[in-house]
């Protein structure tokens, strides 16, 4: 474990792509968009010797929230899982999202309940999200300790059982059980979209990220290595950080300074503690976590954030996962293979 900047009065990272490197190979362009999809912002960057392929990235993207993980849009299969909630015939699942659950709870089980896509009653008493995003009106309120406990009753993993079947799985979902995959489904997005890149023969190097979860694929044309801003939690318009990586990673960041609504000074953050009903205090302000797989980094990296550094880097430790922590007295430490890739920024920077 490093341990750096200790006592820093602010500390570390969400993460921002640095896109630099022109092209500089004969017939590649750069193409580029920023939009919003899963109710946060998405950047593609792509370099292809063909047709521009942002738009059908971007489409792509918003299908997967659409077609599969929504909870709000009825058009989805989590909406259709959580509707099912009480049957007892269950609910066939398609080959994604099984496989998407079926990891969620093995992840659970290894974080000793810190992860939990059955939080879905909870995490809609609390709605931080729609507060954050201001799509609701009037003042937060802190709920009701009695509130809180109504709705954890109906949370766990015992309460959402699956069965594999030929082609996908099926679902069971106790009644008053509802699914939330927010912390997994920005990952989600990212691997479709390499699955996407893959199969265009002319797109040589691209990165994605959607809110806090990046993906790098391929090499630029200039040959420079991927750069990877860690955002300060108490700035996050600024880096404590930097990552260089080469070729195909996922980088997610989870944060205390993403989604959060103040009342009476206190943050109340949209990362919950299973364990407590409450915004998870754990002792860290942000936790990045890298793997090959975007569900993985996005998973672990909240995961990580409700655990905090120490159980989180054993927890990445076993993913084969590297991870980074701010904690709450601004020191940064991380696993052993972030150090290869990390950077402190020079005290005064202005990367965005
Ligand atoms: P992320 O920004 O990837 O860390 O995911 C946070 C989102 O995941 C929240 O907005 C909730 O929708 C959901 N969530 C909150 N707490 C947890 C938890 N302990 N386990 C699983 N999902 C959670
Ligand atoms: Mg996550």
């Amino acid at each position: 474990m490093k341990n750096i900047f200790p006592g820093a009065l602010s500390v570390c990272l969400s993460a921002i792509l640095i896109l630099a490197g022109g092209c500089g190979q004969a017939g590649i362009r750069e193409f580029t968009k920023t939009d919003t999809a899963m109710g946060t912002v998405v950047r593609i960057s792509v370099y292809s010797a063909g047709e521009d392929p942002t738009g059908e990235t971007l489409s792509l993207i918003r299908r997967l929230e659409e077609e599969t993980l929504s909870y709000r849009l009825d058009t989805s299969e989590v909406f259709r899982i959580n509707e099912s909630a009480g049957d007892p015939e269950g609910i066939p699942l398609s080959d994604t999202m099984y496989r998407t659950l079926a990891a969620c709870q093995k992840l659970t089980e290894d974080s000793g309940g810190a992860f939990d896509v059955t939080l879905g009653a909870l995490t809609r008493l609390w709605d931080i999200d729609q507060w954050a995003a201001g799509l609701r009106t009037g003042s937060f309120q802190i709920p009701e300790e009695e509130d809180i406990r109504e709705a954890l009753s109906r949370t766990g993993a015992d309460r959402l059982s699956l069965e594999a079947v030929s082609h996908g799985g099926a679902a069971y979902l106790e009644e008053g059980t509802a699914l939330d995959l927010g912390a997994v489904g920005k990952g989600l997005a990212l691997d479709e979209t390499a699955g996407y890149l893959e199969q265009q023969g002319d797109i040589t190097a691209a990165a994605v990220s959607v809110g806090g979860s990046v993906l790098t694929y391929g090499e630029k044309p200039d040959k420079s290595p991927w750069r990877i801003g860690i955002a300060d939690p108490d700035d996050p318009s600024r880096t404590i950080g930097v990552l260089t990586l080469r070729g195909q990673w996922c980088i997610s960041t989870s944060g205390d300074y993403q989604r959060y609504v103040e009342v009476d000074g206190v943050r109340c953050h949209h990362i919950l503690d299973p364990a407590t009903g409450y915004p998870a205090k754990s002792g860290v302000r942000s936790v990045t976590v890298v793997s090959a797989q975007g569900m993985l980094s996005d998973a672990l990296s909240t995961a990580c954030f409700v655990l905090g550094a120490e159980k989180g880097m054993e927890l990445a430790a076993e993913y084969g996962a590297e991870a980074l922590f701010v904690t709450d007295s601004g020191a940064v430490v991380m696993t052993p293979g972030m150090e290869e890739w990390f950077q402190e920024t020079e005290s005064e920077n202005t990367e965005e």
